[in-house]
């Protein structure tokens, strides 16, 4: 299948190197040189433009930082949506607001293009293994036209609902991650303060009723998982700019909704106060440095 691949950041860019792998004819595009410059090296095609890269083709994946971005490559002065082929298929797996993804998608309708949302979880690990969970927002009929793609980039696949379900179920994963990343931080920062060994104390949690997805894949404390971001200066992984991101997205839906979400609003002040404090490009689990005791 000819697909495009738009974005190829830290998860883009796996995402599209196995669509490749899996024999589909990928051609990418991102504004950044050096995203290209990557793929082009693992054999993709390299488009010029967006607008380039959705010449002829029948499929479409887009893996954006967030709503602006999406809403502006879609909606924007590029209007790329006239530009992509009647019939085709979009793939957003952005982690973007419900509405936006539910804005595009009936634009997307009434130029006779199939848009659904997809976003994911499982970190750059999961991307470069494919092993993504993908939430989707569409209708039967437009999930059973994804799946295909879908299998080549995950290991599971749900449909949570119509347009923009996708991205709710996303944002409720990804509050229930930044509190339990902020209490896992707190926990072993507790420890290594009264002298315990963070390897040591990681595995007692990890296989006590504290254990949980940061203990066994993601531990925010340098050494504990060799591949961890923690053990790579924090570079790479899922930045906290973008955890804010979700957690603001999760705080606008509470209020929308009028649901109660304390921890979540909690979680949001202290990522935000973590990215004001100059950390807004390392990965979310560098959060530890605020609870760890200096000196
Ligand atoms: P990233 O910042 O590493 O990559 C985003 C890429 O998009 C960049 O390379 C940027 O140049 C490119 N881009 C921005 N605007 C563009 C445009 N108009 N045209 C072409 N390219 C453009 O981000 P990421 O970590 O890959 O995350 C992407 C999305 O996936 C976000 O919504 C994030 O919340 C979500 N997500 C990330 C992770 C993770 O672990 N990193 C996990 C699950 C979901």
């Amino acid at each position: 299948m000819q697909i495009a691949f738009i974005g190829l950041g830290n998860m883009g860019a796996p995402m599209a190197i196995n669509l490749h792998k899996a024999g589909h004819s990928v051609k990418a595009f991102d504004l950044s040189a050096d995203a290209l410059a990557k793929v082009k090296a693992e054999g993709l095609q390299v488009a010029t433009s967006a607008q380039d890269a959705v010449q002829g083709a029948e499929a479409i994946v887009t893996m954006l930082p967030a709503s602006q971005h999406v809403e502006g490559l879609f909606l924007g002065s590029g209007n790329l949506l006239a530009s992509i082929a009647k019939g085709a298929l979009v793939i957003d797996s952005s982690t973007i607001a419900a509405a936006t993804s539910q804005k595009v998608a009936k634009a997307a309708e009434a130029a006779g293009i199939d848009f659904i949302d997809a976003p994911v979880s499982g970190g750059t690990g999961g991307a470069i293994a494919g092993t993504l969970t993908f939430m989707v927002g569409g209708t039967d009929a437009q999930l059973q036209r994804a799946r295909p793609l879908l299998e080549k980039m995950g290991a599971n696949i749900f449909h949570a609902g119509a347009v923009g379900a996708g991205q709710t179920a996303k944002i409720c994963n990804n509050m229930l991650l930044g509190i339990l990343m902020v209490g896992t931080s707190e926990a072993i920062a507790l420890g290594v303060a009264n002298g315990l060994d963070p390897k040591v104390l990681s595995e007692i949690m990890r296989r006590s009723s504290g254990g949980n997805w940061a203990l066994e894949k993601y531990n925010p404390f340098p050494g504990v998982h060799e591949n961890a971001p923690a053990s790579k200066g924090y570079a790479g992984g899922f930045g906290t700019d973008l955890m804010l991101k979700d957690l603001g997205l999760a705080q606008e839906n509470a209020i929308t909704t009028k649901a109660s979400t304390p921890l979540g609003g909690m979680a949001r002040a202290i990522y935000a106060a973590h990215s004001i404090a100059g950390h807004g490009g390392e990965d979310f689990s560098s959060v530890i440095k605020m609870l760890q005791k200096k000196g």
